[in-house]
């Protein structure tokens, strides 16, 4: 039997962001709590969203790796003006940061308890507080997830998942990232990548979500790099935003070794490390390894990407790093080879870990972190 669940409204298309106050009107929110950060403070975007709502409340603190301190900040500036429900506006972090306060709103604390490997999912009821999701990247489907990566106190980066954390209404507006750089571009582009490829390989059954996961691959294969070369290149971002939605709609099939990774990687105190980034990086490698594990699907992912039939998936994903300057691998990025024990026990810890459709074992991860270490494997193809 397979669960397969689709909640969120979703405002799609250039302009959407119009929409916004009949958005909170239909929500029946009253007052309230903008969630955003710093970054979109400075490029005026969240006077624009509170210049449409006067009743609203804001909280701008939001840390690239959203933590359980800035999840209680953000939830007590949420009591102290009652507010009723969160607009959040940003890429991931924001919209994570923001089901973490939606939860907290209406379940008692500690927030650890509702951490999917503690049994959490059961914990997570229907009273969780309103939210409508602005991404102003094409990359995390946060927008439409069920799941929230939030940092505990102790340094655990742990995912908080239930079909309730699913914001309500998703304004999907590609014109929001038009102004994108290139660097960001690439790498929450491969992030969403990253999600349709890893969903349509796991091993659950939900032929729904394989068919819009095979989809958003196409869309943003053929995109990427278009966007990454011209911002301004709105056709090539209204395709972005939609494989990335199309990631987030799907991957609730489950992810895998390449999320597996990048979450015990994203969770290190030192160096604070980019998710999409993590992800580009990890790919190729994670794709070889389970190449021989996937049957057919290799070849429907390459027919859905335009690729030759002849073509190496890991090969080419490393060729498009190239294109997209990603180049730097985990050494250069700050990790020490020390701190490879520590990510590995998180990573087999990690609820992706269990739908790689390949199983992988302590050894394989090391050997996965290992190949990465220096710089980008240079492939010779297989
Ligand atoms: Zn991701």
């Amino acid at each position: 039997m397979a669960r397969i669940t689709y909640l969120t409204a979703i405002d799609f298309g250039s302009g959407s962001i119009a929409e916004l106050p009949s958005a909170v009107a239909s929500n029946k929110m009253v007052r309230p709590l903008i969630v955003s950060d710093q970054g979109l403070v400075a490029t005026g975007l969240v006077k624009r969203i509170a210049d449409q709502l006067p009743n609203a409340t804001q909280f701008l603190d939001t840390p690239s790796n959203p933590t359980e301190s800035a999840v209680l900040a953000a939830l007590a500036t949420y009591k102290a003006n009652d507010c009723d429900g969160i607009i959040a506006l940003g890429g991931g972090s924001p919209i994570d940061l923001a089901k973490g306060v939606a939860l907290l709103a209406t379940h008692p604390e500690p927030l650890e308890q509702y951490a999917a490997i503690y049994g959490g999912i059961e914990r997570i009821t229907a009273d969780v507080a309103p939210i409508i999701a602005i991404p102003t990247t094409a990359g995390t489907g946060a927008e439409v997830g069920r799941a929230a990566l939030l940092t505990l106190h102790d340094g655990r980066k742990l995912g908080f998942i239930s079909p309730h954390l699913i914001p309500r209404q998703a304004i999907c507006d590609p014109d929001l990232t038009l102004g994108l750089p290139p660097g960001l571009t690439a790498a929450t582009g491969l992030d969403a990548l990253s999600h349709c490829i890893e969903t349509y390989c796991s091993p659950r059954f939900n032929p729904v979500a394989e068919a819009i996961a095979l989809d958003g691959a196409g869309r943003i294969w053929r995109n990427l790099l278009t966007a990454f070369t011209d911002g301004g290149d709105l056709p090539a971002r209204t395709e972005l935003m939609l494989g990335a939605l199309q990631g987030g709609l799907s991957f609730q099939k489950g992810l895998g070794a390449v999320h597996a990774l990048s979450h015990a990687l994203g969770g290190l105190a030192e160096p604070k490390l980019h998710h999409g980034t993590l992800n580009a990086l990890l790919m190729p490698v994670v794709v070889r390894f389970n190449s021989d594990a996937v049957g057919e699907k290799m070849h429907n992912l390459k027919r859905a990407m335009g690729l030759d039939e002849k073509e190496d998936l890991a090969q080419a994903l490393n060729n498009l790093n190239m294109k997209l300057g990603i180049t730097k691998g985990l050494h250069a990025l700050g990790v020490q080879r020390s701190q490879f024990d520590w990510i590995i026990e998180r990573a087999m810890a990690d609820h992706s870990h269990a739908t790689n459709p390949r199983a992988a074992t302590p050894d394989d991860y090391r050997t996965m972190l290992e190949a990465v270490f220096e710089s980008q494997p240079q492939e010779t193809g297989k």
